[in-house]
């Protein structure tokens, strides 16, 4: 049988030209890491940055089957350096999943190493615990739950609104379990505020600029679930736009404001941009009609693919093109039983979404799918889709990148193997190298 060590190699040695730090990251991430007891952290009182949650579970298990990582958090990434691929530094999401072959422990010499089938691969660095989760907000919240950073304390993570109101079977997006990561938090017994107040992520965001003294925080996004009704009597672009307003009046211009909503009307979205949002994105999530169809239900009622792609491009009138960036969800293409089942397909498909909006000047990126378990796709795809497709996305990608000249998205930081620090996919990673 072949191990996934000769997996990861076969495809090193078959795509040399992308860096072979992105083969082991798209691995990382669309499988997860196991992790050692004594390589996890003591949640907000440790030297460690725990993981915070910051959406999804991105988790290959639900809490109260992650053992001791649900009671002592993992923590929020990883950094890799060399080992036997000479790996340059690379910052991984951490996406837990006990049964992986890939597992976070000390060596002989107490050295904390990745593991993969057993052998080290890799030295790891853990985020340091922030200055600012040291302090609480008046109320007694953790700056941890209310403005979590990171992207190696690059971005500020706000999601006002933890739940979606596409909800249930036939309305939620068939990967996403923003629902029921609310649930299970709220079972645990942990701090997770459903609709952040506005004064709690002002408070929060003044401690972060007050500690923050060598200003990696260079970016917050604001986000949450859809809105197709209202939130304390608000509609979508209201709602997260308070917000933004709110942020930019006390702190304006501190931070490369961006939301990433559903794609609204033209209105909607200048309200976006007249409230200080500098970077929109209408996130796309696959670019198959009939997937698009199967997998995002509420979003093919609410508004439909074709108008939705319609709004994307009218926004991009609103922000400039270089400022829309609509994601799309890497892997769900190959999810059983409904997509491509040969990865030949799976990247034309994709291949052709990138050419619909890089044509136009609009650069799509992506977050590398994590099958997370109470999701109906991760539920039918536990080991989520064959690295190669992942790989060979990112040749397509930046291959249709060139063809369309265009350079890597504003605000994602530094670009480059070894530079980047944008964690849930390996795209940055892979493009040539930038300082910001
Ligand atoms: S729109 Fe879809 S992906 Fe976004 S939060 Fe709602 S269910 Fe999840």
């Amino acid at each position: 049988m072949t191990s996934r060590t000769d997996l990861v190699e076969e495809l090193m040695g078959r795509f040399p030209h992308v860096p072979r730090e992105a083969v082991l990251k798209e691995d990382l991430l669309r499988g997860g890491l196991a992790f050692d007891d004594a390589a996890l952290t003591d949640n907000e009182h440790g030297d460690v940055k725990p993981k915070s949650y910051f959406i999804f579970s991105f988790d290959h298990r639900t809490l109260p089957e992650l053992g001791t990582a649900a009671l002592r958090r993992p923590p929020e990434e990883i950094v890799l350096t060399g080992g036997p691929y000479e790996l340059r530094r690379t910052v991984v999401s951490v996406r837990t999943n006990p049964s992986s072959p890939y597992r976070v422990g000390t060596d002989s010499d107490g050295r904390l190493r990745l593991f993969l089938d057993g052998r080290p691969i890799a030295d790891v660095g853990l985020p340091p615990m922030p200055a600012y989760y040291r302090h609480t907000l008046a109320n007694g919240k953790q700056v941890m739950e209310v403005a979590p950073t990171i992207q190696w304390g690059y971005l500020i993570y706000l999601t006002a609104f933890r739940v979606c109101q596409y909800f249930g079977a036939k309305e939620e997006c068939q990967y996403c379990d923003i629902n029921h990561n609310w649930r299970q938090h709220k079972q645990a017994g942990r701090p997770y505020t459903g609709v952040k107040p506005v004064d709690e992520v002002l408070e929060a965001l003044e401690i972060i600029n007050r500690h923050d003294v060598d200003r990696a925080s260079q970016a917050y996004t604001l986000t949450g679930g859809s809105i197709t009704s209202q939130v304390n009597g608000l509609a979508e672009a209201d709602f997260y736009g308070q917000y933004a307003q709110a942020i930019e009046e006390r702190f304006p211009g501190r931070w490369i404001g961006k939301v990433v909503a559903q794609a609204l009307p033209r209105a909607d979205v200048q309200r976006f941009h007249d409230y200080g949002i500098r970077i929109y994105h209408p996130n796309y999530e696959v670019w198959d009609k009939r997937l698009f169809e199967l997998y995002c239900p509420g979003k093919e009622r609410y508004v439909g693919r074709e108008e939705w792609h319609r709004r994307i491009l009218d926004s991009a009138e609103v922000f400039g093109p270089r400022n829309v960036i609509p994601n799309f969800v890497a892997g769900v293409e190959m999810a059983a039983p409904h997509g491509f089942t040969s990865v030949d397909e799976a990247i034309a498909s994709t291949t052709e979404g990138l050419d619909y909006f890089m044509s136009r000047g609009i650069t799509p990126r992506f977050t590398t799918w994590c099958p997370e378990p109470t999701t109906p796709l991760g539920r039918t795809n536990p080991q989520g889709a064959p690295l190669e497709y992942h790989v060979r996305l990112l040749e397509a990608y930046r291959a249709t990148m060139d063809a369309h000249g265009l350079s890597s998205p504003p605000g994602y930081g530094p670009a480059g193997p070894g530079r980047a620090v944008f964690s849930v996919s390996s795209f940055m990673d892979t493009l040539p190298s930038t300082d910001s």
